[in-house]
């Protein structure tokens, strides 16, 4: 690990202000963090605590939902306002992690968690996006974990989050400040896909911090899912999650969202599934169709081709707990 400075910034302002004019980087509840650390992945020359800030509240109203940035994960997910509402949030929540990690991991930090790529995390390895311009160790080595959607001739290394795949499925949009002031961001046009500069992960701008995430009021709560395929039941990342919202009138679905994660570069959202759905009784024959449209597009390399078949089995299985057919 790198020697670094540490600042604990009391205020918003004081914090945008020690992470713009160092080279600095957040910590909140730390647990990508300390890992990056430790792994000498990063090396920042100060890292600016954001922790304490008082931006952990969690408010629910007719209009949707408001969740500062420092809420922590089992917070969120254990809110019954957020369970009654929101499902699909709280479940792709309880996905994430172990019981301990949720209890650390902030929602701020949750969606700007780095990718699992293994060469990402081995400083011997190449690695575009940890350092510019020497290679993809994974484009011919260890791909199993990659993206099969979004990626480039650099870079195929898959987002590795829940919640943030809920939360496009939701609409969902952040807060941000920087020294500009505030804006917001939808959580879809958070993450950018890696083309030429893979080191470019989001569209945040040096010195912004995110204080909260609004959710929409939505229909989706009577007929949502999210399900995730992983090699064991408990802290493991998606090989494939898919997040299904469903709005019906009837048994007829007037709109949909179905978002996948473990498959893109960054959060993918299956428009060409959500437009087979559209204005068509959802049931088995349909679910199944939709589920086989799910990886148009796809680009697998060797180690990860299975991701194609799971996808599509995956989109099916959660449309049909959405449904009620299961
Ligand atoms: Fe690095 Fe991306 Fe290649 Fe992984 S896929 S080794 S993160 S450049």
């Amino acid at each position: 690990m790198q020697p670094f400075s540490y600042a604990e910034a009391s205020t918003l302002p004081s914090a945008v202000d020690l992470a713009s004019t160092h080279e600095a980087m957040f910590i909140a509840g730390g647990t990508d963090m300390l890992q990056l650390l430790q792994e000498d992945v990063l090396s920042p020359a100060t890292l600016v605590g954001i922790g304490r800030l008082p931006l952990a509240g969690v408010e629910v109203d007719a209009d949707g939902a408001r969740i500062g940035a420092m809420a922590r994960l089992s917070a969120v997910a254990d809110d019954t306002r957020i369970q009654q509402h929101f499902p699909l949030l709280a479940e792709a929540l309880m996905a994430t992690a172990s019981p301990q990690v949720r209890n650390m991991a902030t929602v701020g930090g949750n969606l700007l968690q780095r990718t699992r790529c293994l060469y990402f995390r081995d400083r011997t390895a190449p690695c575009n996006k940890r350092q510019p311009g020497s290679g993809c160790g994974a484009m011919d080595g260890q791909n199993r974990m990659n993206a099969i959607l979004g990626g480039s001739k650099s870079c195929i290394a898959a987002y590795p989050g829940d919640m943030a795949v809920a939360l496009v499925a939701l609409d969902a949009t952040i807060e941000v400040r920087g020294r500009q002031g505030p804006r917001h961001v939808k959580v879809a046009d958070l993450h950018v896909p890696p083309g030429d500069t893979p080191q470019i992960e989001t569209t945040l701008r040096r010195g912004e911090i995110i204080t909260a995430i609004r959710i929409p009021r939505n229909a989706f709560a009577a007929g949502s899912h999210y399900l995730k395929v992983r090699d064991r039941a408990s802290f493991e990342w998606a090989l494939v999650s898919v997040a299904v919202g469903l709005e019906c009138d009837g048994d007829s679905v007037r709109a949909a969202r179905v978002v996948a994660g473990g498959v893109g570069t960054v959060p993918w959202r299956l428009r060409n599934v959500e437009e087979r759905l559209r204005g068509h009784r959802l049931d088995r024959e349909q679910a199944h169709a939709a589920g086989q449209i799910a990886a148009e597009g796809a680009d697998p390399r060797p180690g990860n081709t299975y991701k194609v078949r799971l996808l599509q089995n995956a989109v099916e299985r959660a449309l049909m707990i959405a449904g009620g057919l299961l």
